[in-house]
């Protein structure tokens, strides 16, 4: 029996993660989450995962709760999330929290001696350096959630890391793929959040919109895999049939194809290096998708793209900076204060003229974290539409 630990229980990845555990029930446990404002989600949760610890977002939610579920002990905030991951008794966290927010409790995870299963990509885009450093000091693993993680983990499953010759990340494109940036200006939220091929969370389906989310995975490719970034590639496949994958020094390239269900992914996080089956209503047929189709990606109608490469290579806080900035522009994006287009604008704008700093320690990344998310809410103010 493995026991987790989840964080973000009530988004769309925690949701699908208890889903999975439900299937195996004699092989998994959760055994704390967490819900942040989501407390009405908690009694559903707790039907079938009745645990001892729960943080939510909020002081009062947590005092109030504790009176309805007196056996339960509430923790709040980030310091909540942090304390379930370091104080709790148990085998591998799964982090599926949205934002730079998971970063510390990866943190705790691992320097308390724990695995982790990682859905929250801002982590290693933000801290990767960090976070590696402390994988290797404290001897602990860390198990991709993304789609496009996760194919290139399985594909180099049994293979040498000095053979494989480049990693080549596949993306639909998002929700606005066949517009030219003319039809970009005017774009809503609502068409935004209508992506074609996944059912995500409304943070990381922007960010597939604007493909921040696709640097940020290459980002999260060259930490999870050290791979340097000359190696790590993009190839546009509309169809989100083959995940992503890895081509060899013999020109070999194995490719990870799948139903576009984020179930397997965070699956096979759990039961690695075994495999366990999986119901799914509509596992992939290729007979009946008929064609797959590949092209290489446009930089320019992207930019959020080549900025992630030139940010990734420059290194320093300067990622930190990014997901800072985007997480605000993004934000103020769903919330309609600013147009489409603004968002990548902001980030860029941020990248550019933040101050370089070299990051030793989690105060530099928060610094980094701080500048960009400052600057952001003041072009923000200023573009407000
Ligand atoms: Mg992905």
């Amino acid at each position: 029996m493995k026991r987790l630990v989840l964080l973000g229980a009530s988004g769309s990845i925690g949701m699908q993660t208890i889903d999975v555990v439900h299937q195996h029930p004699s092989d998994f446990e959760v055994i704390a989450f967490s819900v942040g404002h989501h407390i009405e989600k908690i009694a559903e949760i707790l039907k079938d995962s009745p645990v001892k610890n729960i943080c939510v977002q909020e002081e009062k939610d947590a005092i109030e709760l504790a009176h309805v579920y007196p056996d339960i002990h509430f923790v709040y905030g980030d310091e909540g999330l942090c304390w379930l991951a370091e104080k709790c008794e148990y085998d591998l966290l799964v982090n599926a929290l949205v934002g730079f927010v998971g970063f510390m409790p990866t943190l705790k995870a691992i320097e308390s001696g724990h695995d982790v299963a990682l859905a929250n990509k801002e982590t290693l885009v933000v801290g990767g350096k960090l976070i590696y450093e402390a994988l290797h000091r404290c001897h602990r693993s860390l198990y991709p959630i993304d789609s496009e993680h996760s194919a290139i983990f399985q594909c180099l499953q049994g293979n040498r890391h000095a053979e494989v010759k480049r990693l080549i990340i596949t993306a639909s494109g998002g929700s606005f793929r066949t517009k030219n940036r003319e039809e970009l200006k005017d774009v809503t939220v609502e068409q935004a959040l209508n992506h074609p091929n996944w059912t995500m969370g409304a943070k990381i389906t922007i960010d597939s919109a604007t493909m921040m989310n696709k640097g940020f995975e290459v980002t999260e490719a060259h930490w999870l895999f050290d791979m340097d970034y000359d190696h790590i590639d993009v190839l546009m496949h509309p169809e989100s049939v083959v995940h992503s994958m890895v081509e060899y020094v013999d020109h070999s390239t194995i490719a990870q194809m799948g139903a576009a269900d984020m179930r397997l992914p965070i699956q096979y996080a759990l039961t690695w290096p075994q495999r366990y089956p999986l119901a799914q209503e509509h596992p992939l047929d290729l007979a009946e998708i008929g064609s797959l189709h590949f092209s290489k990606p446009d930089v320019r109608r992207f930019p959020l793209l080549a900025l992630a490469y030139e940010a990734g290579r420059k290194g320093g806080n300067l990622d930190a900076v990014m997901n800072g900035a985007n997480e605000e522009a993004n934000a103020a994006f769903r919330k309609g204060i600013i147009p489409f287009l603004m968002i990548e604008e902001i980030v860029i704008r941020a990248v550019n003229l933040a101050p370089f700093k070299e990051v030793e320690t989690v105060q530099d990344l928060m610094d980094g974290d701080v500048w960009g998310r400052n600057f952001a809410r003041t072009q923000i103010e200023r573009n407000r539409i």
